[in-house]
C-alpha cells in the first residue's frame, strides 16, 4: 500500500528520454518511490518541474501528477540514487555508432559501472535498453567486479516494446514482459513490480539474457521486414500497373499476415528500427550468421531506397529538377502522435530536396522544434496551408491525422499547381484527382 513508506520498493530508473521518462513516470504511478537518474541537467531541469521536454501523448500528465505525489523525482545525481535504490533501471540510449552498424554500448556500460561502483545494499539492476545479444552477459561480469564487496548485486534483462505516440499505455499494458536471466529471487521482485499489469493479463517469459536479447531485436526485425517487403511488393505493384493499398488491404484479411505493418510508403525510420535492424545485422555477421545478416542487409537498402523513391517522384512532379522550386512537406516526425525525429525519413527527404536547391517548406504539428534543431536551415510553416500555398509540389511525408482529414479542396486552392505526392498510401487518389490535385503514390497507378 503507498501508505506503507517503509515497505515502498525504491526504485531508480537511469537514463530518462523516451523510454526511461515513460518507465519512471509508470512506476510511480503503481505505487513504487522513483528517481529517475540522468546525465542531461536540462532534461533533469524539466523533468522536475513535472515538464516531459518531448511530446509523447499522456505522458505529461502522468509524470506531472506523479512529481506532484513526491513519488516521482529526478536528479543527476548518479551515485545517490544508486547507494539508495532496491531496483535500478537502465534505460539509458544505444544508437548506432558513427562509422558503423554497430550499437554503440558506452552509455548502458556507464550506467551499469556507475550504479555497481555505487551500491550500499543488494540490488536487481534490470536492463531494459535495447542492446546486442551478448552484452547483458557482458554488463553482468563488469557489474560482478564492480560491486562493493558483501554486497549482492544481480543482472538481468528486461527489454521494452513500448511505441512511441503510445509509450504510456504501452507501459502499463504490455502485450508480454520479457525477462532474461533472472534467478528466483530476481523473478520475485519483478512479479512484484509488475504486479498490475501481470494481473491485468500481460503474459510473462522467462528465459536466459541472450533469449531476451534477442526478442526484442527480432521482434523490431520482424516489424521492419514487413515493411520493407510491402514496398518491394508496391515496386512490383508500380511496374505491373497494380495498387498496393488495394493488395494489402487483401492480404490483411489472412489473419496469419495481418493488415498492421503493410502500408507501403517512405519506410521505416526513428531512433530504434533501423539502428537495431542495423545492430543485428552486425551482431549476426560478428557471430557468423551470414544469411541472417544479408537478409537484415536487403531490408534496409530496400527501406533507404524508398527515400530516393520520394526524391526521385518529387524531382518528376517539378519538371526534372527541384532547383527553386518550392516544395511543401506534409510532416517531419518519423511517424505521427511523436515529435521524434531521430533518422526521420521525412526530414531526411525534406533535408535532400533542400540541398538539391529546393524551397522547401516544412509543417509538423509536434515536430517543428525538434525537427529546427537537426535541420534549422529549412523553413518551417505553422500550419498545413501555409506549407501548401504556392507550392510546385506537396508531398505527405508522415500520416499525422490532421493531413489525412484536411479538406483536399480547400488545399488545392492555395497553389496554382497542385501536385501531392502522397508517401505514406493513406489519401484517396480519386478523392484528391476528384478535389483538384494531380496526385501520385507509391505502389499506386498513376492517373
Ligand atoms: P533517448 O535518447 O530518448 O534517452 C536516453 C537517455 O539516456 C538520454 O536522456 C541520455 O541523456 C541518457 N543517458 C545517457 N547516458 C547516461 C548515463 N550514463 N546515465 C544517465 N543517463 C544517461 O533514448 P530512448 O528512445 O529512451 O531509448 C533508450 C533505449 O531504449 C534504447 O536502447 C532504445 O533502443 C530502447 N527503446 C526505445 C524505445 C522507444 O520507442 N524510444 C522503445 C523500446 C526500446
Amino acid at each position: 500500500g503507498t501508505d506503507e513508506p517503509t515497505a515502498r520498493r525504491r526504485v531508480a530508473v537511469v537514463g530518462t528520454g523516451y523510454l526511461g521518462a515513460t518507465h519512471a513516470a509508470a512506476m510511480a504511478s503503481l505505487g513504487f518511490d522513483v528517481v529517475g537518474v540522468d546525465t542531461d541537467e536540462n532534461k533533469v531541469r524539466s523533468l522536475e518541474l513535472g515538464k516531459v521536454p518531448f511530446f509523447e501523448p499522456g505522458l505529461a500528465e502522468l509524470l506531472s501528477a506523479q512529481v506532484a505525489t513526491g513519488r516521482l523525482r529526478f536528479s543527476t545525481d548518479a551515485a545517490a540514487a544508486a547507494a539508495d535504490a532496491d531496483i535500478h533501471f537502465i534505460c539509458v540510449g544505444t544508437p548506432q555508432q558513427r562509422g558503423s552498424h554497430a550499437a554503440d554500448l558506452r552509455f548502458v556500460e556507464a550506467a551499469a559501472r556507475s550504479i555497481a561502483e555505487n551500491l550500499t545494499h543488494d540490488a536487481l539492476i534490470v536492463g531494459k535498453s535495447t542492446v546486442p545479444v551478448g552484452t547483458a552477459a557482458r554488463l553482468r561480469a563488469l557489474v560482478a567486479e564492480l560491486a562493493p564487496a558483501g554486497v549482492r548485486a544481480e543482472l538481468v534483462w528486461n527489454p521494452e516494446f513500448l511505441r512511441e505516440g503510445k509509450a504510456v499505455d504501452d507501459t502499463l499494458h504490455p502485450d508480454r514482459i520479457v525477462v532474461g536471466g533472472a534467478s528466483p529471487w530476481a523473478a520475485g521482485l519483478l512479479r512484484e513490480l509488475y504486479a498490475a499489469p501481470i494481473a491485468a493479463g500481460a503474459p510473462v517469459v522467462e528465459c536466459d539474457l541472450p533469449t531476451a536479447e534477442l526478442v526484442k531485436v527480432s521482434a523490431n526485425a520482424f516489424l521492419a521486414t514487413k515493411i520493407s517487403f510491402i514496398n518491394a511488393i508496391a515496386s512490383v505493384c508500380e511496374a505491373a500497373g497494380a495498387d498496393v493499398t488495394v493488395l494489402a488491404d487483401a492480404l490483411g484479411h489472412d489473419p496469419r499476415i495481418g493488415r498492421q505493418f503493410l502500408d507501403a510508403g517512405l519506410g521505416f525510420g526513428g531512433g530504434c528500427l533501423p539502428k537495431d535492424i542495423r545492430a543485428l545485422m552486425h551482431r549476426a555477421r560478428e557471430l557468423g550468421v551470414h544469411r541472417a545478416a544479408g537478409l537484415l542487409q536487403e531490408i534496409d537498402e530496400i527501406n533507404m531506397a524508398q527515400r530516393e523513391r520520394v526524391i526521385e517522384m518529387a524531382t518528376t512532379a517539378c519538371g526534372g529538377s527541384v532547383l527553386n522550386r518550392r516544395v511543401g512537406v506534409l510532416g517531419a516526425a518519423f511517424k505521427p502522435r511523436t515529435d521524434d525525429v531521430r533518422d526521420s525519413p521525412a526530414l531526411n527527404v525534406a533535408a535532400a530536396l533542400h540541398l538539391r536547391g529546393a524551397q522547401v517548406t516544412v509543417f509538423d504539428p509536434e515536430a517543428a522544434d525538434t525537427a529546427r534543431r537537426t535541420f534549422p536551415t529549412l523553413s518551417y510553416a505553422s500550419s498545413a496551408a501555409e506549407a501548401v500555398e504556392g507550392s510546385d509540389v506537396v508531398l505527405l511525408l508522415t500520416e499525422w491525422q490532421e493531413f489525412l482529414d484536411a479538406d483536399p479542396a480547400a488545399l488545392a486552392g492555395l497553389t496554382p499547381t497542385p501536385r501531392m505526392i502522397d508517401a505514406r498510401g493513406k489519401l484517396s487518389p480519386e478523392r484528391m484527382r476528384a478535389a483538384g490535385w494531380e496526385f501520385a503514390g507509391l505502389g499506386r497507378v498513376a492517373a
